[in-house]
């Protein structure tokens, strides 16, 4: 399996070198280049997505990389990431990549005391550690999408059909549990 890291900024080193623990081949996007549609699917890491979604554009991944998700190709974005795939981001409208039929607020638990670390329940893995940096958090799902964590009545991961998004961090964790839950999604398809 060969799986995409959007590496135009933030923590994709983390994705990266898990995927390799896990004998995924990682191919780092930074140029258009390095895109292709015959990847098996794609991670949007953490960092600062008006930053990622401005790169995306410069870069012009975002037209292919957004045609490819929109037509299937499966996706994992953590935190930053979320927002990009999400359907609506409060107060911005529409998102970069509108794949998640969620609506998602960005720094939901504020920009000072918002970094926390926990364990929580994730549906179909069990209890896993989450690292939450400035995170997002889904206020609504519609549609098909799932909600495999909840805290407090934040909802902090989901899936539809083949997109995955959590609002912490699990690629910066010891623990490989949500990588491998998305690598099984990929091959259960
Ligand atoms: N606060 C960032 C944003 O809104 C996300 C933070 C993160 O990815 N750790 O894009």
């Amino acid at each position: 399996m060969k799986l995409g890291v959007l590496a135009l900024q933030g923590a994709f080193v983390e994705h990266i070198n898990i995927l390799k623990e896990l004998d995924v081949e990682p191919v780092e996007i930074r140029r258009l280049s390095h895109f292709s549609d015959d990847l098996d699917g794609l991670i949007f890491p953490g960092g600062e997505s008006t930053a990622i979604s401005k790169l995306l554009n410069e870069s012009g991944l975002l037209a292919p990389i957004k045609d490819a998700v929109l037509g299937g190709m499966p996706a994992f974005g953590t935190c930053a990431g979320m927002i990009l795939l999400s359907g609506q981001v409060e107060g911005l409208g529409t998102g970069t990549i509108p794949v998640l039929d969620v609506l998602v607020r960005r720094n939901g638990y504020g920009r000072q005391l918002g970094s926390f670390s926990t364990v929580a329940h994730f549906e179909g893995v069990g209890d896993v550690p989450m690292v939450f940096i400035r995170a997002p958090y889904i206020l609504e799902i519609h549609g098909s999408v799932e909600i495999l964590t909840e805290i407090d009545g934040k909802i902090v991961a989901v899936r539809q059909n083949s997109i995955l998004a959590t609002a912490f961090h699990p690629e910066l964790t010891e623990n490989a549990d949500i990588h491998k839950f998305f690598i099984e999604m990929i091959a259960s398809q």
